[in-house]
């Protein structure tokens, strides 16, 4: 008898809206053991996926081969890496570190070296193609390594990703991934100024949407976003606008430690910024147009 491939340990912490999903695909191929803050939501994970629950981030990662992270930021990955409960508490040399937070380049890099202490690789890989995407196993995986770590992330994340891409050492992921979320954060808040205005003038927002989906000014959030979430006013939250709020802010800070001036983003940041303060920690991304519209005493509806 052929003796089977030892199927690996693997432990999930953060099960957020995108972390949920992320995990449900792992542990369809891996052993997994799941940690979360608020602890009901790992005990239904492991319950629904046949995983085990941690009570503890030191507990999740004992005896894993593998560890993942996707939490709000940084911050947060860095705080859990500490004390007699902690990460590093239960992580084993040798082990893999793979965090899919959006977190942010200088921590990355900061991670990246403690854990290189302990014996642990590590790789920054933020995710783009949002909750839908983390459902269908579709994300973008944006890869911060160097090319042996690389090589060992790359069949693990090809559980929830369909386009993995190496792009430079520790923090080029971070780096991509804030960059991207400063465009798209920039584009909502450019179609929505653009749109409120149209409707005012009475031009139908569903014909507007149409043609402009078929010109030169389209985006992802035209095409992608407006039609179910904002014509229809369903506006769902799948994407939290305080997180995207986080990402512009990194990209600006990124722009700053490179010596570029960014004019356009960072007033694109400020505008996210009064949109969080005024929406709170729970908005979704795309309520940043709700906002726009409610200013202008307008709706973007399909009539
Ligand atoms: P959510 O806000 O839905 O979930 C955040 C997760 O982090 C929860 O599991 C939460 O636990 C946990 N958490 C929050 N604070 C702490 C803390 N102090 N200590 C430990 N755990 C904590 O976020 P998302 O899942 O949407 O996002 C996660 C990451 O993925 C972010 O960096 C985001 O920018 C990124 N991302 C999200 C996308 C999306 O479409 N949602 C798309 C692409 C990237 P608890 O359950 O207890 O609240």
């Amino acid at each position: 008898m052929t003796p089977t491939k030892a199927v690996k340990q693997l432990a999930f912490l953060g099960l957020g809206a995108i972390g949920r999903p992320m995990a449900a695909h792992l542990a369809r191929s891996y052993r997994l053991t799941v940690w979360n803050r608020t602890a009901a939501r790992a005990t239904e994970f492991a319950a629904a996926h046949h995983a085990q629950a941690a009570r503890t981030p030191r507990e999740a990662v004992s005896g894993a081969e593998v560890v993942l992270t996707c939490l709000p930021t940084s911050a947060e990955v860095e705080a859990l890496l500490d004390g007699p409960e902690g990460i590093l508490a239960g992580l084993a040399s040798g082990a893999l570190f793979l965090d899919c937070t959006s977190g942010d380049p200088e921590s990355a890099q900061r991670i990246g070296v403690r854990l290189a202490k302990a014996g642990v690789a590590f790789a920054d890989c933020p995710v783009s193609g949002g909750t839908n995407g983390a459902e269908a196993g579709t994300l973008t995986v944006m890869v911060g390594a160097d090319a042996a770590t690389f090589e060992r992330a790359q069949p693990i994340l090809a559980a929830f990703g369909k386009r993995i891409e190496h792009l430079g050492p520790v923090g080029a992921g971070s780096a991509l991934k804030a960059v991207n979320n400063a465009l798209l954060a920039t584009h909502i808040l450019a179609f929505g100024e653009g749109f409120v205005a149209l409707a005012k003038a009475g031009v139908p927002a569903q014909k507007a949407l149409e043609v402009l989906n078929a010109s030169s000014g389209r985006s992802f959030v035209s095409e992608g976003l407006v039609p179910d979430r904002v014509l229809t006013g369903a506006y769902p939250k799948t994407f939290r606008l305080a997180l995207l709020d986080k990402d512009i802010g990194i990209a600006v800070r990124f722009f700053e430690s490179q010596g570029i001036a960014a004019p356009l983003l960072s007033r694109a940041s400020q505008l996210m910024h009064e949109a969080r303060a005024t929406l709170g920690e729970d908005a979704d991304y795309l309520e940043a147009i709700r906002l726009q519209e409610t200013r202008a005493g307008v709706a973007i509806r399909a009539s």
